[in-house]
């Protein structure tokens, strides 16, 4: 006697495939934030934004590690003689300031990707002015000067 083993991927097929009114369309707004890379030739190619997203574990622990990490230079701080009567409550209060906003944080941008108009090289962009663009930065493989700018979804 043979028992065939088919793998009959039965799967209940319900027919209730409906997006949920009132969802929020993008969780991520910033993550769809189209830029633009320029460079010497004068024809931009598209990046975006790296966004990493962390869940409710890793904001807890990153929450936690800034904590510790301000608390720290605050056992430090209290043998500074004078400085630390003003250290030490700033360290203190600015763990606790970071401890929360780590916790709210639920994504982080990490910088840029795209591609270098110049030599093509495709690559991660260190954001070192933040959010704020225009800004300028750098290929890593060419090494020449780029500006990345915010581009209008038109
Ligand atoms: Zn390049």
């Amino acid at each position: 006697m043979q028992s065939r083993d088919g793998g009959r991927g039965t799967s209940p097929a319900c027919g209730g495939t409906s997006r949920v009114p009132g969802d929020r369309p993008d969780p991520t707004p910033d993550a769809a934030r189209a830029l633009s890379v320029s460079g010497y030739h004068g024809r931009p190619t598209p990046a975006s934004l790296v966004v990493v997203h962390f869940d409710r574990r890793q904001r807890a622990r990153r929450a936690a590690g800034g904590l510790a990490g301000f608390w720290g230079a605050m056992v430090v701080s209290v043998f500074i003689p004078i400085a630390h009567f003003v250290l030490v409550p700033s360290f203190f209060g600015m763990g606790i300031w970071q401890f929360v906003r780590r916790l709210r944080r639920a994504e982080l941008v990490r910088g840029a990707h795209g591609t270098c108009p110049d030599c093509g090289a495709e690559q991660d962009f260190e954001l070192a002015g933040g959010l704020r663009f225009p800004q300028a930065v750098q290929c890593r493989t060419c090494h020449r000067g780029l500006t990345l700018a915010t581009r209008e979804a038109a």
